[in-house]
């Protein structure tokens, strides 16, 4: 599915909230049975309908996720549903562990001896000194235990 075909992104969407979240689907339907003659300018800005379906997403394209996620990527109907693999919740994951293992790989490049308790103390105590307004003294600080 291409991800700029909206009627069959649409149609994809409603098949599942209709098996997943069934109770949505019943509120979504209402809601459209009850728009007005004149929903298309009234709602969408645009005598027909058809206009808004060429229309941009206003920001980046995030797919809607109808299924639930199992931490289990490999058994995760949330990530099966996604087109580029992965679902909202292992993407931000995937972010997490990124950005913890780059930490580390900093470390490890400053002082090959570091273990990863001194690199996860050292990054609670800069959040903690950010918090507190003096992440500047912290850095210097931790720096300076880092040239030891
Ligand atoms: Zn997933």
């Amino acid at each position: 599915m291409t991800p700029h075909d909206p009627v069959r992104t649409a149609d994809d969407l409603w098949r599942r909230l209709l098996e997943h979240q069934p109770a949505i689907a019943a509120a979504l339907a209402m809601q459209v049975r009850d728009l007005p003659e004149d929903w298309p300018l009234r709602v969408l800005g645009y005598g027909r309908p058809e206009a808004a379906l060429a229309q941009p997403p206003s920001g980046p394209e995030h797919r809607v996720e109808v299924e639930p996620y199992r931490t289990d990527p490999e058994d995760c109907p949330a990530c099966g549903e996604a087109p580029d693999y992965f679902c909202r919740y292992h993407k931000g994951v995937s972010a997490g562990y990124q950005m913890l293992g780059q930490s580390l790989l900093d470390a490890v490049k400053l002082d090959r001896d570091v273990t990863v308790r001194t690199v996860l103390r050292r990054l609670s105590d800069a959040e903690d000194a950010a918090e507190r307004g003096e992440l500047a003294d912290a850095v210097d600080r931790l720096t300076e235990e880092t040239q030891r």
